[in-house]
């Protein structure tokens, strides 16, 4: 992996006249929070910043300074620089990458995942960061960007979100001196997991008990799926599996999860979690997909059956290949 190109990245921010920030295709928290982050941080600092993610910001994190000021769509505008937030390849960043893209002179890659493609100009790279956001936090050190609360806010949204309240087995002392940074700013902790992590609606309930009945466990291996009619009847409209995979990775007996879930396009999201000794991430590039070792995902063609069949032998290689 590339050294982090900080001092390119800080030039160009610098000399841009106009700068365009994306983040990554269903935003989870991580996306959102170095988004609006590094966002408000811009703008304190008298830039002006457009900020665009596809379909916009998700409810859970609609509450953040500046969420109101982030575009679903971009169909008009050019900049100087474009930063690309958490997105491991082009694909990731959807239309409004495309766009932007196309119509920034300079693109600054931002990211934490192993799989980066490393698209675009500039890197800044860091795959043992635990999130996004702490890539900005850093890097808003490094510019001498005094941190507010409509910045720090986001960025301990990130640190939460991703690592799932400072439980994943990356976290370290670093990352609780982050945090205490942000808390002594004044974004609150309980307030960010209770709006985050501990939060769900009814619907994501009713969606579980129907799931739950095709669990599977089998050789290390936990695996469930989400069909169209189940999504229907639980009457489930939202991105992700709202924490599903997540909760089978819990079991004792299981070194990986699957959740494996049909979208309206046919094609089938593919959620991906393991255990630490386990790397879900090389069957995820694998299928196309990317992410980190513990926590990754693709979407692959459908139908379900079939994206069962192309998948699981890439987990048994996954479980052998692990300790
Ligand atoms: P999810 O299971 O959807 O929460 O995804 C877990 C992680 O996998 C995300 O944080 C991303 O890093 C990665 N990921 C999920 N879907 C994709 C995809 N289609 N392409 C690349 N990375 C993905
Ligand atoms: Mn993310
Ligand atoms: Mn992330």
């Amino acid at each position: 992996m590339k050294a982090p190109q900080w001092t390119d990245a800080t030039r160009a921010l610098d000399s841009a006249a106009c700068i365009l920030l994306v983040t990554h295709l269903q935003p989870d928290g991580d996306a959102i929070g170095s988004l609006l982050g590094f966002g408000n941080a811009l703008r304190a600092r008298g830039c002006t910043v457009d900020l665009a993610v596809d379909g916009g910001v998700p409810d859970f994190v609609e509450w953040l300074t500046g969420a109101d000021t982030v575009q679903s769509r971009l169909n008009a505008g050019s900049w100087d620089v474009m930063v690309s937030l958490d997105s491991s390849d082009e694909e990731r960043s959807g239309d409004c990458g495309i766009y932007g893209r196309a119509h920034s002179k300079t693109v600054i890659n931002v990211d934490h995942h192993p799989s980066n493609t490393m698209f675009g100009d500039i890197h800044i790279v860091v795959p043992d960061a635990v999130s996004t956001t702490e890539i900005v936090q850093d890097w808003l050190t490094h510019m001498g960007q005094p941190l507010t609360l409509a910045i720090a806010e986001p960025l301990l949204v990130g640190l939460v979100t991703d690592t799932l309240g400072f439980r994943t087995s990356n976290v370290n002392g670093r990352t609780l001196v982050l945090a205490q940074e942000l808390v002594a700013k004044g974004a609150s902790l309980p307030q960010i997991v209770a709006r985050t992590l501990n939060s769900k609606p009814y619907k994501s309930i009713a969606l579980w008990k129907r799931v739950l009945n095709s669990v599977e466990l089998d050789d290390g291996l936990i695996s469930g799926t989400i069909s169209r009619a189940d999504l229907e009847a639980a009457g489930f409209d939202e991105t992700g599996d709202s924490g599903l995979v997540g909760f089978l990775i819990a079991t004792d007996e299981a070194k990986v999860a699957v959740v494996y879930k049909e979208r309206d396009d046919g094609r089938v999201e593919v959620s991906l979690r393991s255990k630490p000794g386990y790397d879900v991430s090389v069957a995820a590039v694998s299928l196309g997909g990317g992410g980190h070792k513990q926590a990754s995902g693709a979407t692959i063609p459908g139908p379900l059956s079939t994206a069962r069949d192309r998948v699981e032998p890439d987990l048994r290689t996954v479980i052998q290949n692990g300790s």
